[in-house]
């Protein structure tokens, strides 16, 4: 044994507290015993006991309280009680009271220091756990505090360009002109291009925060879903241009469905596969949309004939801050945040959402099904 594991033993019978000194002893535990709940609560603040055994049956404090007692003082601090009368009922209350097994009395040695060993596994399990979810929410309060700070500024810095961009030709009270030369309104449009690529993570990374926080809050709404749609075509349609991709629209026969959701957020994940969508397929290629009801479901497909994905990155797409192509030098800009939002705000309406491709080459397609009601 690496570390020496902090055993102690409650029970009012001497021989017992003897005998289990003894054993787990040798076995390398550090025993402590008390001969009663008292005095067993009490090492218990003292010390840093890994696992407790107490007997069910002793004088003052029953086993059931002293376990309820620990719990509340040490809650990691693992228990096995020990049933004198093979009584299940109370052998059930404790589990249900947080103990981590039970033992039946007279037990075999062997038998024990196995449930001591395995109570301290879970018990070391158990903190690594806190410790990563501790971890975890610190960096999800980090990021969500940073990115909060960097909006303020961001917001200002597009609003200066915006104003630089559009006062090209006005004149002002002392009849000056602003006249860019050619460089300069390029570089102009490259800072505005880029600020805008800025805002929209920043904006990804702060909800995608709010998301996981719990936040997050649909504005639901019935709302025409081929409106949603069209809309989303109209946002990404210059992007497509600017590729010479054609997107083209298989929509339902008959009449436009009725959805019960938050339409700008449902635009926004037709959008961002879309963009994908376009991101990641050649010039010239092909991507469509399509949709179709069945009795209470819609379902929205985006494929595409571009460089698709391999079978073992289909899940994890929807990972945040995964994407297939890690190197730094990689064409296409993001973040790798945009599905995995788009995934919460399917599941925020209880819907499901993946994605399907025949391998890399051979395009994907990008699905989620939403209830209508
Ligand atoms: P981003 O595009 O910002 O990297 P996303 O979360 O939108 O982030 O996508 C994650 C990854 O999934 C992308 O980096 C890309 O590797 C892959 N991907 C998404 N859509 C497609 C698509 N239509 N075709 C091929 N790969 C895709």
């Amino acid at each position: 044994m690496e570390e020496k594991i902090k055993v102690l033993v409650i029970d009012d019978e001497r021989g017992i507290r003897d005998m289990l000194s003894y054993a787990l002893g040798k076995e390398g535990y550090i025993v402590f015993t008390a001969e009663n709940g008292e005095i067993g609560i009490e090492k218990v603040k003292k010390e840093d006991i890994d696992v407790v055994i107490t007997d069910i049956k002793m004088p003052g404090l029953d086993g059931v309280t002293v376990l309820g007692k620990i719990k509340e003082i040490k809650p990691n601090t693992e228990v096995i009680v020990a049933t004198g009368y093979a009584s299940m009922e109370t052998a059930i209350e404790s589990l249900r009271k947080g103990a981590y097994d039970y033992i039946n009395k007279p037990f075999n040695i062997n038998e024990l220091s196995a449930l001591v060993s395995k109570a301290y596994e879970t018990k070391q399990l158990k903190s690594q756990l806190v410790s990563l979810k501790e971890l975890d929410k610190l960096k999800d309060e980090f990021i969500a505090a940073v990115s909060h700070e960097l909006k303020t500024p961001l917001m200002a810095i597009s609003g200066a360009i915006e104003l630089l961009l559009a006062s090209e030709g006005v004149e002002d009270e002392e009849n000056l002109q602003f006249k860019y030369d050619e460089n300069t309104k390029k570089i102009l449009e490259i800072i505005d291009r880029q600020t805008k690529k800025m805002r929209v993570l920043v904006n990804n990374i702060l909800d995608f925060a709010k998301m996981e926080a719990g936040f997050f809050v649909l504005k639901k709404q019935k709302t025409s879903f081929i409106k949603i749609v069209n809309e989303a075509i109209k946002e990404v349609q210059s992007l497509a241009e600017s590729k010479k991709i054609e997107i083209t629209k298989q929509l339902p026969v008959e009449e436009d469905v009725t959805v019960n959701c938050d339409p700008d957020q449902i635009e926004r994940v037709i959008t961002n596969f879309l963009t994908n969508s376009i991101k990641y397929t050649q010039e010239g290629g092909k991507v469509s949309v399509s949709f179709e009801k069945t009795d209470n479901e819609v379902k929205l497909t985006v494929e595409d004939n571009g460089k698709g994905i391999d079978k073992e990155n289909l899940e994890k797409v929807f990972e945040r801050f995964y994407r297939v192509d890690q190197s730094l030098n990689r064409k296409e800009s993001g973040a790798g945040l945009g599905l995995s939002i788009c995934k919460k705000i399917i599941e925020l309406h209880n819907g499901k959402i993946w994605a399907e491709s025949e391998g890399l080459g051979k395009g994907s397609r990008f699905i989620f099904k939403l209830p209508i009601g």
